[in-house]
């Protein structure tokens, strides 16, 4: 049997960039003789196996059929018989679908090194369409390469706009989608994720909410882009600039969802939209089954990311029921994303991206002077129970009203 290095390890050696998760393909092998040799199997529905020391994957090359809808409908004919090309030719990209062996001996039958050169992202055979996951998968490469120049070829994007106009799309499953989905917002460039997205209509298909943002426009003064859509990929942009956390990108994605239900006689004003896009961040964040931190950051910076913004002006009592309203007690991270978020928001404003944000201090100050107030000396004095309560936040809006006032004198 042989045994070759696939994909993202292919790659991303001939791009120069480090490699931290090995695929192998193995030819010429059966089940049987994969686990004489140690191996453990994976799954029982996939010809993988794991190495007895290092861990890493070995599949058996295999062909792979489309027999129904979504990712179940597929049938796998895993056999020795099975040729290296005939592996390759079933993977998404032809970037993806070269394999090396122990010499660097490169395969390539789908010209994949001609493609890394020219920065294509191009699917490898028409069975593309048999998965809609590669419409995520390509939009996220895209995201992952576009600071080195990598575009979707056309014929790649046709094929994509197909299989989103179809219908398919619905057939994936949360998990799948969420899985693409968090990790291309973890790239380098994840507004070019829904931006791509977008350009096939797959967005449409998979979260409409954020698609109806485009060309619903928002007040010059405050936002020189205007458009909703763009803001919301320049709040990303700036979420990736600085680094931030899954959370604080998944609610920078959602803050605005509201504005696309303003209606058009309002425009461009977007009163109350952090309350009527509740249900709509709310909508996106079950349909992917996204994780609880996710979720519950999306939906506090929807409500309250205006008063964030508007933090200086905000009464004592109104900045008190903001942290309360975070826990900021137990929730400190929490808090700080929130404050992150806000921050990515208005550096996502065209021609604003270098203003400072005093905003981010002041709320972090509002935290600690509220998080000071002891709660012993109040004991000392016999509060209990709902009094305890009604007295420390007296003792809070009192320490609130002074660190107001002393910040803003
Ligand atoms: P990464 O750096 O993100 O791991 P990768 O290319 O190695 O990138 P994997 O998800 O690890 O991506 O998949 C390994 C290889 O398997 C891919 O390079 C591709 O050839 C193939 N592959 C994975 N998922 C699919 C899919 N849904 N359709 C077609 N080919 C796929
Ligand atoms: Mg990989």
């Amino acid at each position: 049997m042989q045994v070759y290095k696939v994909g993202g390890a292919v790659r991303d050696r001939l791009l120069g960039l480090p490699v931290t998760d090995v695929d192998r393909v193995v030819v010429g092998a059966t089940t049987e003789e994969m686990l004489a040799k140690g191996f453990r199997p994976v799954g029982a529905d996939f010809p993988v196996f794991l190495h007895p020391k290092t861990g890493e994957e070995y599949a058996l090359a295999r062909t792979e059929r489309k027999s129904g809808r979504g990712y179940g409908g597929f049938t796998f004919y895993a056999s020795p018989e099975v040729t290296l090309e005939e592996d390759l030719i079933r993977r998404d990209l032809t970037i993806n679908a070269m394999a090396e062996d122990d010499q660097l001996n490169l395969t390539d039958p789908y010209h994949g090194q001609r493609d890394l050169e020219a920065r294509i992202l191009r699917h490898v055979s028409p069975a593309f369409a048999e998965d809609p996951l590669r419409v995520l998968r390509v939009a996220r490469f895209a995201a992952r390469y576009a600071g080195l120049g990598f575009t979707v070829a056309d014929e790649t994007m046709d094929l994509m706009r197909q299989l989103s106009e179809s219908g398919e799309l619905q057939a994936l499953t949360a998990e799948r989608s969420w899985k693409e989905i968090s990790r291309a917002l973890m790239e380098d460039h994840p507004q070019v994720f829904i931006q791509v997205l977008r350009d096939c209509g797959a967005l449409k298909e998979l979260m409409p909410e954020v698609d109806a943002l485009f060309g619903v426009p928002q007040p010059e003064t405050h936002h020189p882009e205007i458009d909703t859509g763009l803001h919301t990929l320049s709040v990303l942009e700036q979420s990736s600039l600085h680094k931030q956390p899954l959370t604080v990108r998944w609610a920078c994605l959602l803050h605005d969802l509201g504005k696309g239900l303003t209606p058009e006689e309002e425009w461009p004003r977007h009163i109350a939209h952090e309350h009527t896009g509740l249900k709509l961040i709310k909508a996106v964040n079950e349909r992917f089954k996204v994780p609880k931190d996710c979720q519950e950051l999306a939906l506090l910076v929807g409500q309250y990311h205006t008063h964030g913004h508007r933090a200086l002006e905000l009464k004592a009592s109104t900045l008190l029921e903001l942290l309360q309203s975070f826990d900021i007690y137990r929730r400190p991270q929490r808090f700080e994303e929130f404050i992150a978020a806000c921050e990515m928001d208005a550096r996502g404003r065209k021609g604003l991206e270098q203003r400072s944000y005093p905003q981010a201090d002041y709320l972090r100050g509002a935290a600690k002077a509220a998080r000071e107030v002891a709660v012993q000396p109040l004991l000392e004095q016999g509060f209990k129970g709902p009094e305890l309560g009604e007295a420390l936040k007296r003792e809070r809006l009192k320490a609130l009203k002074a660190y107001k006032e002393a910040a803003t004198a």
